[in-house]
């Protein structure tokens, strides 16, 4: 408890799209995150399938990563105390059905395979997607 940590977060296209980029962002800020490094890109399909890697196998994958390279996200490297599974919990449930008041997913998400953002789920996890998009030497 109380270890300043470090995790990856996504908007996901639909939330970029939908113009919810902004109010995002301060949810993130108000819930005591810093903002180490951001970036907005467009995923290839490559990219998008690397990063999911660990669900290539799932019937879901290929939507993913249709739905993931649909259009703009933006990337953000946040650091906070216990970080990823704080921004989990502000994210909301993987259902947008099943998600907390509150949440992210429960005010952006409209399916599960339309759910608004994206979180690291480990530290494993985390460094590797960390890593995925940004060098140590971009992060604040
Ligand atoms: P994310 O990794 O995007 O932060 P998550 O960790 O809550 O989400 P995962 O189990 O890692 O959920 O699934 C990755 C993504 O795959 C989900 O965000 C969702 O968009 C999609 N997905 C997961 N389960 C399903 C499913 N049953 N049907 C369709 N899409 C799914
Ligand atoms: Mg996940």
């Amino acid at each position: 408890m109380n270890q300043l940590e470090r995790t990856l977060a996504i908007i996901k296209p639909d939330s970029f799209a939908g113009g919810h980029a902004g109010e995002i962002l301060a949810m993130i800020e108000a819930a005591g995150f810093r903002i180490l490094g951001m970036r907005m890109t467009r995923l290839s399909k490559a990219q998008a399938q690397g990063f999911y890697d660990v669900h290539r196998e799932k019937p879901f994958f290929a939507g993913l990563v249709e739905f993931m390279t649909e259009g703009p996200v933006v990337v953000m490297a946040l650091e906070r105390e216990n970080a990823i599974r704080a921004w989990r919990d502000l994210m909301g449930a993987t259902n947008p059905a099943n998600a907390a008041d509150g949440t992210i997913r429960k005010k952006f998400g409209t399916a599960i395979d339309r759910n608004a953002v994206h979180g690291s789920d480990a530290p494993d996890t985390a460094a590797y997607e960390l890593g995925f998009f940004f060098s140590g030497s971009d992060l604040a």
